[in-house]
């Protein structure tokens, strides 16, 4: 495993549309591996291949027991709507409120190559709307209503 380097707001990779995975392979494993280990390190809930510079649909979260590995996931299914605080790795230093689905039903691929449905909501469901926004280049600040700098004081909580 290794922790990979994050790309940060305004590099132009994270503004490209992530493609489609055909074949898991073990580089797309090592791949997932690395994300997790990289998201743990930077102390995150969820990280998406651009974020370590590959264009490819796959993303990772922090689980409620166990991290979660998600290949070409797709929202099938949303409802209701609920404003809270996000942050994102690649923007260090900021957080903002976005509105969001408060349920959704996500389909993905796992690591077992097992097609996985499941419901989810609370953080994790916005954290997969997150992180599968960034595989379409798409940053919560493009979203959110409100965005603070957070201050050195507030910082390492
Ligand atoms: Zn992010």
């Amino acid at each position: 495993m290794a922790i990979r380097k994050i790309r940060i707001e305004g590099d132009p990779i994270l503004r490209k549309k992530s493609k489609e995975i055909i074949t898991i392979d073990e580089r797309i494993l090592q791949l997932a591996q690395d994300m997790i280990e990289t998201m743990r390190d930077a102390n995150g809930i969820g990280l998406a291949a651009p974020q370590v510079g590959i264009l490819r649909r796959i993303i990772v979260l922090e689980g409620e027991d166990s991290p979660i590995i998600a290949i070409n996931p797709n929202i099938t299914y949303s409802e209701g709507e609920i404003t809270d605080l996000e942050g994102c790795l690649s923007i260090p230093g900021y957080s903002g409120y976005v509105k969001r689905a408060e349920k959704i039903i996500v389909e993905y691929i796992d690591e077992n190559r097992n097609t996985v449905k499941r419901e989810v909501s609370g953080y994790l469901a916005r954290a997969f709307m997150h992180e599968i926004d960034h595989l379409d280049g798409i940053l919560y600040i493009d979203r959110a209503e409100k965005i603070y700098k957070e201050s050195e004081a507030e910082e390492g909580v």
